[in-house]
This record gives C-alpha cells, structure tokens and sequence, in this order.
C-alpha cells in the first residue's frame, strides 16, 4: 500500500511536468489516492499540511468519497440529531473597521441599533417558547456594558433552561470572566484566518495574537469555544485553508463555523470575487475529519450563495443550523455580508420552515443543548 506522504510527493513531482488534465487522465491522480487520504484522515483524524493541500486542491467533483466520509463520521458522532442555534443580533455597532464587513465602523451608510436589556431577554424568552435549547447574543464590537451583558445572561438563566453563547468579539478579559461567572455557556470568537499577513491585512488596529490568546483564555474559563474562517478572502490560498485546519484542531475547539466571503459594496472589498460553495464544503467536511466531536454549522452566509447550500452542507458533516430570531425590524440592519436570507420571515416561520428543511433530509431537529461532546 502506498503510504499517503508517497501520494503527495508523486503528485507534488508528476503536476510539474503534466498539466492537470493529462495527468489526471494519465491515471496517476486517480479516485484511489483521494480516496486513502480520505481514509488516513478518516481513521486518525491527522493530516499533515501538504496532504490537506492536496485534498483541498482537488475539484470538488472528485470529492465525493471526501463528503461521503465526512456525513458518515457525522452520523456515527451526532446520529440524525441536528441542533438548533437562535441567534439575537443585539446591537450592529462596532468599533473595529474589518475590510470586508458591512457593520465596519466607517460604513456610513448603515442605520445603527442596539437592543435594551428587557427587549433582548423578551427575545430570548421567545426563542426558548418555540423550542430553541440555546441562545446566541450576537453583535459588533459594541460597548455594550459588560455588566449589563452579565445581567442578561443571569436573567437568560433564570428565566429559560437554554445555553447561552456569546458572540461580540474581542472584549477586555475580565468581562470574560464576568460573563462565564454569570452563566455564559459558550464563546464564538472566529480567527478568520490563519495568515498574520493577511490578517493583519483585513483589521486593521487589530492584533492575531490577540485573538488567540483571547480564544486559550476562554477555554480556561470553562467555555466552550468556538472559532472559524471566511472562505475565498482575497488572497487567501490553500496552504492557508490548510494552516486553518491545523490551526482550529490545536486549539482544541468545540464548535466551527466556516462561510463563504460575500462582497459588501460598502467596503473595501467590494470588487472582489465571493468565496465558493465548493471550498466551504471541501473545509467543512475536512474539518469533521480532522475534528469529530466538534459542532458544524450549515452557515447562513451558504445558504445566502446557494439556496441549497445549507442542505449541502449538513450531508456534508454540519451537525448545526443558526436561525435568527432577531425582530425582522432589526434584521436586515445586520449585515455582515448583503442579500443575507431569512431576513423578513418571523421567528416562528423561521423555526418551522428549518424543521421542514432538517426533516426533507431525514434528519431531526435536537431536544437537548447540544453541549460540546468534550465536556
Ligand atoms: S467582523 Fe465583527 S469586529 Fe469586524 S467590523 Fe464586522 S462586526 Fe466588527
């Protein structure tokens, strides 16, 4: 049997000398060595970086065997069970300027909001009525203040039996702190990309180590963490996506969220290409691979670029769909990216019409919090 380092220098080697239409023909880059990379990463859960290189290199038409492997291990971990994240977006201020965000603080042309305290609690209260077991409070880098932030949380907890995740960026680290202690559950905190240069790049005034540390921090607290990419930045290449990968398995993470770039037209990005679906479901099936127990959503920034995207994506290793149940008034204030779906309907319509979506694939909507496989 070839080991899967030989595969990657034959291909390495012959790619030199034959364009990839020869080659493939010539047999040599053939279903086979897919396929035992796809097992290597199946069985250990390791691959090494040229290797993922390789895999995330390939058209996605000769990936089959990679989603089929990656729905599998899904359902050997998650069974059908298909948790459901209710998303607040409590407030689109923020301080920060990232290249390709609409809510970046010089986009003029956004109508700014921020929930009060009762009216983002009254939502939370809602979502927990129609079924939903965890709450996301999600906004900009807001300075919403830390100790408000702490007595919605504890008024969450009272009032509901849902696990609450925090979503608003980067914040001083003891209001980390004060918010674990007030009963936060989990943190999002995506590093977007692996790539210092490119990071640094795309947030400006920002800082990667930051960020990483911000992430370690969290999980000594005790919360369940989560991070991500934006597929198809500008510039992003697939020894990126590759140090991605690794980056996201030595964190130790317990959820993964990875959308496609979407061009806002209020930013410096606006003339650039969106990411593709075929690369977001490569990583994400990639990503069940390498890390089994961790939770994956089918984004809405998917669902946004293919009406069938979140569907491709959950028989691709996502575990995980995050509906809105912001007030629609609100709503369409909030984008990160344009044209985002799922704007207009209510909350109730929203839960239904995901149930019907989950149900179609003959999966099944979670009565559990979906609590990280970790813990
Ligand atoms: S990505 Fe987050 S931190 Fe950056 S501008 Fe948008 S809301 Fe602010």
């Amino acid at each position: 049997m070839i080991e899967s380092t030989e595969i990657v220098e034959k291909m390495t080697y012959n790619l030199i000398d034959l364009n990839r239409k020869d080659y493939l023909k010539n047999n040599n880059l053939n279903k086979n060595d897919i396929k035992k990379l796809v097992d290597k990463a199946y069985e250990t859960q390791n691959l090494a970086e040229k290797e993922l290189m390789f895999l995330l290199e390939q058209p996605l038409r000769h990936l089959g065997y990679l989603l089929k492997k990656a729905d599998q291990k899904r359902e050997e971990v998650f069974s059908d069970e298909v948790h459901l994240r209710a998303i607040i977006e409590f407030s689109n201020y923020c301080r920060q300027n990232c290249y390709y965000c609409g809510l970046r603080k010089d986009n003029q042309n956004i109508e700014r909001y921020q929930l009060k305290k009762e009216e983002i609690i009254e939502s939370a209260e809602s979502a927990a009525k129609i079924g939903y077991k965890t709450v996301v409070l999600q906004s900009g880098e807001d300075e919403y203040p830390a100790q408000e932030i702490a007595e919605i949380i504890k008024e969450i907890k009272k009032r509901t039996s849902m696990a609450v995740t925090l979503s608003l960026g980067e914040r001083d680290f003891g209001a980390y702190k004060l918010w674990r202690e007030a009963g936060a559950d989990r943190y999002l905190l995506k590093h977007e990309t692996a790539d210092k240069k490119l990071y640094y790049k795309y947030h400006p005034g920002m800082s990667f180590e930051n960020r990483i540390e911000s992430l370690k921090y969290l999980k000594n607290l005790g919360y369940q963490i989560g991070s991500g990419v934006i597929i198809g930045l500008p510039g992003q290449t697939k020894k990126i996506l590759a140090e991605d990968l690794l980056l996201l398995k030595e964190l130790d993470i317990d959820m993964m969220g990875a959308g496609p770039f979407i061009p806002h037209q209020q930013t410096p990005l606006k003339d650039f290409r969106r990411g593709t679906v075929e690369m977001t479901l490569k990583f994400n099936s990639l990503c069940r691979l390498l890390m089994p127990l961790v939770h994956i959503p089918a984004t809405t920034a998917l669902g946004t670029i293919d009406v069938q995207g979140r569907q491709k994506a959950l028989k691709a290793g996502a575990n995980v769909v995050m509906p809105n149940v912001t007030a629609s008034s609100y709503r369409e204030k909030y984008q990160i990216y344009p044209d985002k779906i799922c704007i207009s309907e209510d909350a109730g319509d929203c839960r239904q019409c995901i149930g019907s979506i989950i149900n179609s694939l003959g999966r099944y909507v979670s009565q559990n919090a979906g609590h990280s496989l970790k813990i």
